[in-house]
């Protein structure tokens, strides 16, 4: 089928490895700093409601999510989720996610630019990605082989749009909880590396992510001009 060829695999292979070498990453630092206590003493669940408190988001509630590593916030709800471990947990590792999940709030409060970009970018990639199998298999059923790599790009271009904005958010994300976390002495300075190591392996996965777009991106475009000749 002309949808893979042997260049996949050289567009493909690097996004992939990236993308097993973060996790990798994220696991060790995780597992190694969620087993760190800290001086304070707090779980996820009391630093984030600290952060949002000071910040004046009394509104926003912390809620436990199910799940391994499931923490986000929803700009829709106003809300903070943290998974189990990091809602109890009194680690290094619970109170750096926790504080990152609360730096997305502190953005959205703050309607820092490239945080509004992305929420708006949320719903039209959340369909492109649902969409993916679907037109390409509708475009074939419809006998429309021209469109089906047009279509592609363009639904891969959305998606790494995406992920090229929520990449600085973040980032800002995490620096936006470390300055939190030492301006109100909630991490004290021995304690800062560990938090900057989750924060940072966590920060990879969509440097991965982001990566392997850009080149599945590349190959369809490759694909478009091999086609035309
Ligand atoms: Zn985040």
């Amino acid at each position: 089928m002309f949808h893979f060829n042997q260049f996949y695999l050289l567009f493909a292979l690097p996004g992939l490895l990236l993308g097993i070498w973060a996790q990798i990453k994220l696991s060790s630092a995780y597992g190694k700093y969620s087993q760190e206590p800290l001086d304070s003493g707090m779980t996820g669940a009391q630093a984030a409601r600290e952060i949002l408190d000071r910040a004046g988001l009394t509104n926003v509630p912390v809620q436990e999510v199910p799940g391994h590593l499931t923490d986000h916030y929803d700009p829709t709800k106003r809300a903070l989720f943290l998974s189990t471990d990091n809602f109890h947990g009194q680690s290094v590792a619970a109170v750096g996610v926790a504080a990152h999940e609360a730096g997305h709030a502190l953005q959205h409060q703050a309607a820092y630019g490239l945080f509004q970009a992305r929420m708006a970018l949320v719903p039209i990639t959340q369909f492109a990605s649902a969409a993916y199998m679907g037109i390409f298999f509708l475009c074939i059923f419809l006998g429309l082989i021209k469109i089906v790599i047009p279509v592609i790009i363009a639904i891969f271009s959305v998606i790494t749009l995406f992920q090229l904005v929520t990449l600085p958010v973040e980032f800002d994300a995490s620096s936006r909880a470390k300055e939190q976390l030492f301006r109100l002495g909630l991490v004290h300075e021995h304690e800062r590396t560990g938090v900057a190591k989750v924060l940072d392996a966590a920060a990879l996965t969509y440097v991965a992510a982001l990566v392997s777009s850009i080149l599945t991106l590349l190959y369809y475009i490759t694909l478009a001009r091999d086609s035309r000749r």
